[in-house]
């Protein structure tokens, strides 16, 4: 092979690419992964300043029966601790240990909302039920990481009996594939309360899925070192099986016939088989399908069209704070993975019918309207508070504290003001109005121990990894999703209508997130191998024609 040659090219240096460039590269491929970015980790990545670390992207991890089965598969070593939760509404804070505190977030919601004890207590039956599902669904360790050819314990007494549960929840699960808000109307009547439950979810995010969140509350944990360490050990295991790694690469252009992938410096990368493991409507805008067959270029332009139609879903705006504070005045407060709505009046509609109309007029709105809109936004809002410390005391400075608050954002409300010209002052308004509700509320007096503070907004997120929209875990929830949305159909999710290139990640599937990610990455490493296996049995059967 040529030195830009290669059996498998993987495009994408986040958590979905690593991990089928792991896999690829254990099975003895000669692989290559190409990543735009001077670090590996996507979405799964952390940074250091004045001696503070911080993630900027997903703050803890979740096993989901998937993550603990990659690392075993792999034989890697990942020093964890449990990333403990606590959530609180104005002043009232719970923290999650176990199952019985579900009984502690029903009182805490029945302090504010007395007079609906009853819808409180229907929704908390549905939220047991499916705690019920989700110890099923990931009840054993994911198959797709097992050795099944030599594993039979875990055939015979793991995974056989498991099957049948599984598919009966699978039914269940599909049942409560509609829009949470939706779902919760027919439970809950009084807004505020469906606010308190369900605001910091994704619009229309599925409500087996949302409501399933109270088990994964239960399931997160947090690498010593910060969730980089997940990608860096990748990283190393690509490299100790042999895989290659090209950083600062952007892939510009992808042909599909013959396969091949060219970078912002006009080199070409050929090979058998490429996973495109990144943001699909880019890779959907830069295919060159011309050397196909009619019907598959057809369908490539078919759901090219479906691809482009659809949207990334919600985005995240990021204050990073360094805090003149020991880590232990925070932690008699909260968990260091902390969910907080500073007012039980909920947003109603001032992130929806609201926010949808101020875009859709933007021009005929002054800005004071807009920073009027923004108070009101940032007071009724629910915050993921994470401080990096508390997890790991080693990663800020003795006596300080880092912190991360986060509130879900729409990308094009920061498109517009950036096309207004007016994008700094807007993102320190924005900084200022979070900092004072915080301040003003669970952290009193934190504004005045800041020794600095930055942040990042949806589109630092669309340039940084080249997410449509500033998405952070893949398409917005609409009725027709242009992938896969059904786990029993997970396998399918890696398919491309052209059999030699594969798509995994955060794209492939819906919804997905870190674990749904990883899956993807290991089942479309699984299809390429598969399909080089078939290639070599052709060939073997193949009568030849030398000799
Ligand atoms: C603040 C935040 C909180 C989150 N919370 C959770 C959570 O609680 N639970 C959960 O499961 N998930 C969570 N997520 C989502 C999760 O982090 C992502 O879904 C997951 O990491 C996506 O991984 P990926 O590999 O599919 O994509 P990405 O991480 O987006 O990786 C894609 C990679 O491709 C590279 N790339 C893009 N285009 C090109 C190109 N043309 N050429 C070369 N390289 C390219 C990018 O630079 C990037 O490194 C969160 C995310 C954020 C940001």
């Amino acid at each position: 092979m040529s030195e830009n040659t290669y059996n498998s090219i993987v495009v994408g240096g986040g958590i979905a690419g690593l991990t089928s460039t792991a896999y690829l590269a254990r099975a003895g491929q000669k692989v290559l992964l190409i990543e735009k970015n001077k670090e590996c980790g996507g979405l799964v990545n952390s940074f250091t300043r004045d001696g503070f670390q911080f993630d900027a992207g997903v703050r803890a991890l979740e096993d989901a029966g998937i993550i603990f089965p990659m690392l075993k598969d792999l034989n890697i070593q990942l020093d964890v601790v449990k990333s403990e939760v606590s959530l609180g509404i104005e002043n009232e804070i719970i923290h999650i240990e176990d199952l019985d505190s579900l009984s502690g977030y029903r009182e805490l919601l029945i302090k504010f909302f007395p007079e609906s004890a009853g819808e409180i207590d229907a929704v908390l039956k549905v939220i047991r039920k499916i705690m019920k599902h989700m110890d099923v669904l990931y009840g054993i360790e994911n198959p797709l990481f097992k050795d099944l050819l030599h594993d039979r314990t875990f055939i015979f007494k793991k995974l056989l009996p498991w099957l049948p549960k599984f598919i009966f929840t699978v039914g269940k699960i599909n049942r409560m594939n509609m829009p949470v808000e939706e779902y919760l109307k027919t439970i809950v009547k009084n807004p505020s309360l469906l606010d308190m439950i369900s605001q910091h979810f994704f619009k229309n995010t599925p409500a087996f899925f949302a409501l399933s969140y109270f088990s994964l509350y239960l399931d997160y944990f947090y690498p010593k070192g910060g969730v980089v360490k997940l990608a860096e050990a990748l990283e190393n295991k690509i490299l100790e099986y042999g895989g290659e790694i090209k950083r600062e690469t952007k892939i510009i252009e992808v042909v599909a016939d013959p396969c091949l992938a060219r970078d912002q410096n006009n080199n070409t990368y050929q090979c058998d088989n490429l996973i495109w493991a990144a943001d699909l409507k880019t890779l959907y805008t830069i295919a060159k399908t011309d050397g196909l067959a009619p019907k598959i270029k057809s369908k490539f332009e078919e759901t090219k069209i479906r691809m482009l139609q659809n949207r990334g879903g919600d985005s995240i705006f990021s204050i990073f704070l360094e805090v003149d504070e020991p880590l232990e005045g925070f932690r008699k407060i909260a968990h260091g993975h902390f969910f907080y709505t500073p007012s039980k009046t909920g947003l109603g509609e001032t992130h929806r019918g609201e926010l949808a109309y101020l875009l859709a007029n933007f021009e005929k709105f002054t800005k004071d309207q807009i920073l009027a809109w923004l108070d009101k936004f940032t007071r009724l809002n629910t915050y993921e508070i994470s401080i990096p410390g508390l997890k790991d005391p080693a990663l800020a400075p003795a006596g300080k504290t880092g912190i991360i608050i986060s509130l879900l954002a729409e990308f094009d409300l920061f498109r517009s003001v950036q096309k207004a010209g007016w994008l700094d002052e807007f993102i320190l308004q924005f900084e200022s109005r979070v900092l004072s509700v915080i301040s003003d509320s669970v952290y009193p007096g934190l504004q005045d121990k800041i020794i600095a503070r930055f942040s990042f907004s949806p589109l630092h997120i669309e340039s940084r990894v080249g997410s449509s929209e500033g998405a952070i875990t893949g398409w917005a929830f609409r009725e027709s999703m242009p992938v896969i949305n059904k786990i029993q159909l997970s396998g399918r999710s890696v398919r491309t209508p052209v059999a030699s290139i594969f798509q995994a990640g955060q794209w492939a599937y819906s919804p997905a997130g870190v674990p749904m990610s990883i899956l993807t990455g290991k089942i479309a490493a699984d299809r390429v191998l598969k399909r080089v296996g078939k290639f070599r049995k052709n060939a073997r059967n193949r009568p030849c024609s030398n000799c």
